[in-house]
Parts: structure tokens; C-alpha cells; sequence
């Protein structure tokens, strides 16, 4: 069986959430771009009965409130995807007043120009904002 790298994330937990796990995403382009990433292995939101997607909802809610007040966005984007990563996981994504693409999803911006890979310390110093 194939690997699954989420399964494997070893990254730094922001917060251990009752449906997974809150970390920061390697690119904070957008500081304090979050991952929620689901307990168990499952591709797709709609494999879980609905209580176990009120609880996910829910910690996305929870962490997106508390990136927009901690960190001052003026919104907050929600995005849950898996094309790429076929493990259930939502983007956790902050918007500022600067952004150079506001009326579109990160995803429209080219990668080379939105990747601002962070140091470890940068990203120490990040998480202890957030906790
Ligand atoms: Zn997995």
C-alpha cells in the first residue's frame, strides 16, 4: 500500500483538535496558512457520517475564528480539496488588507510567487501567537 504523507506529517501541532490535527502549513505566504488534517485516513468528506463532519466543520470554524483574531485578517478562506493529497484535510487560509489577489482562491497565484518557505524559528515564533 502507498504511503500517505498526511498520515505521516510530523510537522509541529498547533493544537490537537477533536477531529485531527492543527498544523501550519510550510508556506506562510499567508501567515498563519493553517492545515486541519483528519484523524483517520479517509479521502473524502463525505465518507463520514454527519456527527464526524460536524465535529471537523466545526474545528475548522473554531481555528478560522481564532486566526482572525489572533492575526487580524480581513477574512478568513476555507478550502477542503484532496486532488492532490488524497486524505481528508481542509485549508485554513488567512487574508490581508495587502493581498495582491484578493478576489481569488491562493491557488490562481502562481506558486513561484506566493512560496515564502519559513524557517523552523519563524515558525516557532508563529506558533507561539497562536497557542
Ligand atoms: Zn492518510
Amino acid at each position: 500500500m502507498k504511503k500517505c504523507q498526511i498520515c505521516e506529517v510530523t510537522q509541529p501541532v498547533v493544537r490537537n483538535m477533536p477531529s485531527g490535527r492543527w498544523v501550519l502549513g510550510e508556506n506562510q505566504f499567508y501567515k498563519g496558512y493553517s492545515l486541519l488534517l483528519y484523524r483517520f485516513h479517509v479521502e473524502q468528506l463525505h465518507e463520514l457520517t454527519p456527527k464526524e463532519v460536524e465535529v471537523f466543520l466545526q474545528d475548522m470554524y473554531s481555528i478560522g475564528k481564532e486566526l482572525f483574531e489572533k492575526l487580524h485578517p480581513v477574512r478568513i478562506n476555507y478550502a477542503i480539496l484532496g486532488n492532490t493529497l488524497p486524505h481528508l484535510h481542509a485549508h485554513i487560509i488567512p487574508r490581508y488588507a495587502d493581498d495582491s489577489n484578493p478576489h481569488h482562491s491562493i491557488w490562481n497565484t502562481p506558486l513561484e510567487k506566493r512560496i515564502k518557505l519559513t524557517t523552523i524559528a519563524q515558525r516557532e515564533n508563529l506558533l507561539n501567537e497562536l497557542i
